[in-house]
């Protein structure tokens, strides 16, 4: 059902300017003082805790720890290429974390954190000048609880190496995103949102993922604070903005023995049917990814070394992409089932493979935003959208393509929200220039859809559009001098 008008967010904006509060970026006097103090805590042999703090005043590296993968957006792009750290620093303990924090405090030097910097919306890009802090050595898991499942891991933690922790105690990650082999825990939490395994567990911010948090403030003394679930939550997806996150307690599940299959469908409507019907049925599932065909034919093959789907032993490689594709991990007791059931559906099953030990590209780095990075490495005229689709999506689908023809391709995920299965949309647009994207923008919200829009800076834009006051709390208690991420916490700037 449309949004009621009332309750419909403010029609889209995308960002034209940096924001205007942000602080002026750290004179030369305050980064040497702090370079000073920070170098001889490294240097000093008393100060055991120092030691392999690595500072990085200039370079190449230091231009490549200031960015993300804002450059999906041609919105943000010119904002942000910019933009440049003064200073990085790579901490690879809470101790080391605690001291830049205090050091940075005392000198009033804003902090952009980084886990991976793989995020989309320039999240880690430093707005304001001062330090990039660099968390990826930060690499330890310090607890999995055998009985409960809960895991607990610093932040730089990679998820894939999570992953690989985590299988010979039969667990894996609820959630992970698109970047599982690049992303950091870190970064997932305070900067992505769902992905794989949406499907079934909706998404990071839902009750019941994050546990706790450990956080270092940012204070001339830092405080080292450990918080439960609910004290953790305004910390979630807040680009880092009110807490430097040193370690992560999330809930995993049980681990399944994936299969990648895709399905082949010539009719559209019929492969929307079946994206749709799939997650209601007793199967288990932990991605359902639906791309047009203009999409698929463009995108790589998963794998390369899959079993045929007529079960004899010799391996086979998927196909290209005949009509509309159907990307699916589904549990092995699924299978049984899946193959008549696509068959009555309309879908042709082109190729199969388990998860685990096939190589070439995993069909999970087909899905999400990985599926914008395909597309772009094939033509970087293109950029995208995220929003979730109105029920029943088809007539919003069909009236955006009819208004925007081949310069939309849609490209849907199935996933869980508050409770019901719904499709989230992340279409492929072609850049027509940000008249063109906001009409686009304006149409779908008018059609009903809840766009999460990833061509502005701050955490509020690119959700619902309003200020959540638990955000900024949190920010007033961990960051009272507002040092963390200038410019991404709206609420913070219009208190
Ligand atoms: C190809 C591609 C596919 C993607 N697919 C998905 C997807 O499926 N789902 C999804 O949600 N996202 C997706 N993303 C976005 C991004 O990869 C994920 O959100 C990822 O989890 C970010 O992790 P990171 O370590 O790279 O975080 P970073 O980019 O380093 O940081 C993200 C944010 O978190 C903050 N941060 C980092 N570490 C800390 C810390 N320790 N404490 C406090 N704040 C911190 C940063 O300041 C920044 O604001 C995709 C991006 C790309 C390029």
């Amino acid at each position: 059902m449309p949004l009621d008008p009332v309750t419909r967010p403010p029609a889209p904006a995308i960002a034209t300017q940096l924001p205007d509060d942000l602080p002026a970026p750290p004179t030369q006097a305050q980064l040497e003082a702090l370079v000073a103090e920070l170098s001889s805590v490294a240097a000093s042999s008393a100060g055991e805790a120092g030691k392999g703090l690595v500072l990085i005043r200039a370079g190449s590296e230091l231009e490549r720890l200031s960015r993300d993968f804002f450059s999906y957006s041609p919105v943000l792009t010119p904002l942000l290429q910019d933009r440049l750290a003064q200073l990085v620093v790579k901490a690879s303990s809470t101790e080391q974390v605690q001291l830049v924090a205090g050091a940075c405090a005392r000198h009033r030097v804003p902090i952009t954190l980084r886990g991976s910097g793989t995020g989309n919306y320039g999240q880690c890009v430093p707005l304001a000048g001062g330090v990039v802090l660099d968390l990826s050595g930060l690499n330890q898991v310090r607890q999995l609880d055998p009985l409960s499942g809960v895991l607990t891991a610093e932040a730089g933690c990679l998820l894939a190496d999570l992953e690989q922790q985590l299988a010979p105690h039969g667990r894996e990650l609820r959630l992970t995103p698109s970047t599982r082999r690049s992303a950091s825990l870190g970064g997932f939490i305070a900067g992505g949102s769902g992905g794989i395994g949406s499907v079934r567990w909706g998404f990071l911010r839902d009750p019941g993922h994050l546990l706790g948090l450990e956080v270092v403030t940012v204070e001339p003394e830092p405080r080292l604070l450990q918080l439960d679930a609910s004290a953790s939550a305004p910390l979630n997806h807040a680009y880092g903005s009110n807490g430097i996150l040193t370690a992560v307690s999330v809930a995993t599940a049980a681990a399944v023995a994936w299969q990648q299959l895709v399905i082949d469908f010539s009719s559209w409507k019929a492969a929307v049917a079946a994206i749709r019907a799939l997650p209601a049925t007793a199967m288990v599932l932990n991605g359902l990814c639906l791309l047009e065909a203009a999409v698929a034919r463009n995108l790589p093959c998963p794998g390369g070394h899959g079993q045929p789907p007529d079960g004899s032993s010799a391996p086979t490689l998927c196909p290209p992409a005949d009509g509309h594709r159907l990307l699916l991990l589904a549990a092995p007791d699924a299978l049984p089932a899946l193959e008549p059931l696509l068959g009555a559906m309309g879908g042709r099953l082109v190729w199969q493979a388990p998860e685990r030990g096939c190589r070439g590209v995993p069909l999970r780095e087909l899905c999400w935003n990985h599926t914008t990075l395909h597309m772009r490495a094939h033509d970087p005229g293109w950029t995208y959208l995220q929003m979730l689709l109105p029920q029943p999506e088809l007539p919003a689908l069909e009236a955006l393509k009819q208004r925007w023809g081949d310069d939309l391709l849609w490209h849907l995920e199935a996933v869980r929200q508050q409770g019901c299965q719904r499709l989230a949309a992340l279409p492929l647009v072609r850049w027509r220039g940000p008249e063109a994207l906001l009409e686009l923008m304006e149409q779908a919200r008018q059609l009903g859809a809840l766009l999460f829009n990833p061509h502005v800076l701050t955490v509020e834009d690119g959700g619902l559009g309003v200020i959540d006051a638990d955000q900024v709390a949190a920010k007033y208690a961990h960051d009272p001098a507002g040092l963390l991420n200038p410019g991404k916490l709206r609420g913070w700037s219009e208190r």
